[in-house]
């Protein structure tokens, strides 16, 4: 390895990161937990063919960075952490693999709890709580909360709505032009959200089955190719893809009012808000808006009882629109990029909890 781990890790203000082989399987992962001060880290893990190690670890440390930020606008009772398992998801899953990582996580007692991300799914996790308490968002019939899909793009229609408000003075979205980055579980989702209040739609994708998908249901979406969804002149450009891209290449060519989408990690780099900010394009930074899989997920961790759990999801994931309101204002007045104003939020909340833990209270 390449990196200065400790220096990394000073410099990025984390606790922990724990680096896990398994002679049988031949499992290699890295859990990084950032910041606990509002509880235990929760994060998924992802599943990729990373070219070097270093690229791995700092892909679990950026993610985990991110969970702190996410939880903490979000409301939630929980710190930031994020996993990674070098390999192909492709290639490389089988039930002894994801065991072994469930026993690894085991060994943290509940200092992290995680789930699915890119390249992993319910099913694998499935087999990782065989030997795991700490897993959340399985399937439904495995006594998880399902699918977060569907409270992500809740919450990024509420966001687009609150997005709009500030922008245009009115949150309908009524004969307004959304474009969407990527049609998959999120993007699909917010389509139907989008086509309920008659926006007209314009859709890219990489995969033709999920474009086939939306066209088979809303046959007056406009499709256009990858590349020029940069291009294309609309009121709310909503990124539901791939992360860094908004960056140098991309921002002289956008059109849009308005950015407001689910993908993580947005921005390729924090001068990317600014150049946004500086050209007046409002930017829904990226973990406040898609926090709705999140809230799901913290959920069945704080209420063991799913009874009146859509109700709580529901009501956490439409407050994004007040978060958003909150973010847009304190930007314009202080004339700083709303990314910046959402680090603050999230850094002053994680400030003030962490401070009451100074006095000691028996529990
Ligand atoms: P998904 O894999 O179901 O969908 C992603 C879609 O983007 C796919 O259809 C894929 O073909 C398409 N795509 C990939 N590269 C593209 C490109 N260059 N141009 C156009 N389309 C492209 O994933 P998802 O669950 O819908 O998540 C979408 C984004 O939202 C991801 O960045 C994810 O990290 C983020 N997110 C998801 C959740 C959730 O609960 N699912 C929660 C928070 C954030």
């Amino acid at each position: 390895m390449n990196i200065d781990i400790f220096k990394e890790m000073e410099k990025g203000g984390f606790e922990q990161i724990i680096f896990n082989y398994d002679k049988t399987t031949g499992l290699k992962a890295i859990i990084a937990i950032h910041d606990t001060t509002l509880g235990p880290a929760l994060g998924g893990c992802r599943m990729w063919p990373y070219e070097t190690e270093d690229e791995a670890l700092l892909d679990a440390m950026r993610l985990a960075t991110g969970m702190t930020y996410k939880c903490a606008v979000s409301d939630s009772n929980f710190g930031g952490g994020k996993s990674v398992i070098i390999g192909d998801p492709n290639k490389d899953k089988s039930e002894a693999l994801f065991r072994a990582f469930g026993r690894f996580v085991q060994t943290l007692g509940g200092r992290y709890y995680t789930g699915t991300d890119l390249g992993t799914t319910g099913k694998d996790f499935v087999y990782a709580s065989r030997e795991s308490d700490y897993l959340v968002g399985l399937p439904e019939e495995f006594g998880g909360s399902g699918n977060t899909a569907l409270p992500t793009a809740y919450g990024v229609y509420k966001g687009i709505k609150a997005a709009a408000k500030a922008a245009f003075g009115c949150a309908s979205l009524k004969g307004r032009k959304v474009a969407v980055q990527g049609v998959g579980k999120v993007g699909q989702a917010l389509v139907d959200y989008l086509k309920e209040e008659d926006v007209q739609v314009v859709i890219c994708d990489i995969s033709e089955d999920n474009i086939n998908k939306v066209k088979e249901k809303y046959p007056d979406v406009e499709v256009v190719d990858p590349e020029k969804i940069y291009d294309v002149e609309c009121d709310i450009f909503s990124p539901c893809a791939r992360g860094g891209i908004i960056n140098d290449d991309t921002i002289p060519r956008l059109k849009c009012k308005i950015i407001a989408g689910s993908a993580n990690n947005q921005l390729l780099e924090p001068k990317h808000g600014e150049m946004l900010h500086e050209r007046g394009i409002l930017y829904a930074p990226d973990y406040v808006i898609n926090a709705g899989g999140l809230i799901q997920v913290a959920d069945e961790l704080e209420f063991k009882d799913a009874g009146k759990r859509s109700e709580r999801v529901l009501m956490k994931t439409e407050a994004i629109y007040d978060i958003l309101l909150k973010i847009f204002t304190r930007s314009k007045e202080e004339n700083i990029p709303t990314s910046r104003v959402a680090d603050r939020l999230a850094e002053e909340r994680i400030e003030v909890i962490g401070k009451l833990k100074t006095n000691y209270v028996k529990r």
